[in-house]
């Protein structure tokens, strides 16, 4: 019987996460684990209680990021505050310049991630990307790719119930 690496399931758990995001322009998921327990998840979306982008649509900053959510990121972190200190996180993309400040401070030491996503702003800084950034912050960054196609297509959102 083949059994599935903590990488993969970890990843898998993080692309369920992203299902729950708001934003249209991208669904991304975060999940935060600690000697190989998930001690957080976070997903894309307005503040508690207010609107979200799929329901008011995005609002989108001069060079196109869109500014009404938390990132799945930041939300994960918050949660468990202090307990970031030496977990890693997986997130379905690489995170935003905004994320990887937040990241580098939690004490996270590694990030996992899908999909590429390069933030103009880390060129602003100075950097070629975000993941030059985690690096000089001493955090670690690799691509574990994407989930397979099938997953996929397991899952369609007319699929989903909505009203549960
Ligand atoms: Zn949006
Ligand atoms: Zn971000």
């Amino acid at each position: 019987m083949k059994r599935i690496k903590w990488k993969e399931y970890y990843k898998i758990i993080c692309h369920y996460a992203a299902m729950r995001g708001t934003c249209p322009k991208a669904k991304v998921g975060a999940i935060i684990v600690k000697d190989n327990n998930l001690i957080a998840t976070g997903y894309n979306g307005a503040p508690t209680g207010m609107k979200h982008c799929y329901d008011v649509g995005c609002i989108n900053d001069a060079e196109g990021h869109c500014i009404r959510s938390v990132h799945a990121e930041a939300n994960a972190i918050i949660k468990v505050g202090k307990e970031c200190n030496g977990a890693e996180l997986f997130c379905t993309h690489v995170p935003c310049i905004e994320c990887c400040k937040l990241i580098i401070n939690s004490g996270i030491k590694k990030v996992y991630y899908s999909n590429e996503y390069l933030d103009n702003r880390a060129q602003k800084l100075g950097y070629k990307s975000q993941k030059e950034f985690l690096k000089e912050g001493n955090v670690e960054i690799e691509c574990l790719g994407n989930v397979n196609t099938q997953m996929k297509l397991n899952f369609k959102e007319e699929d989903w119930n909505w009203r549960l």
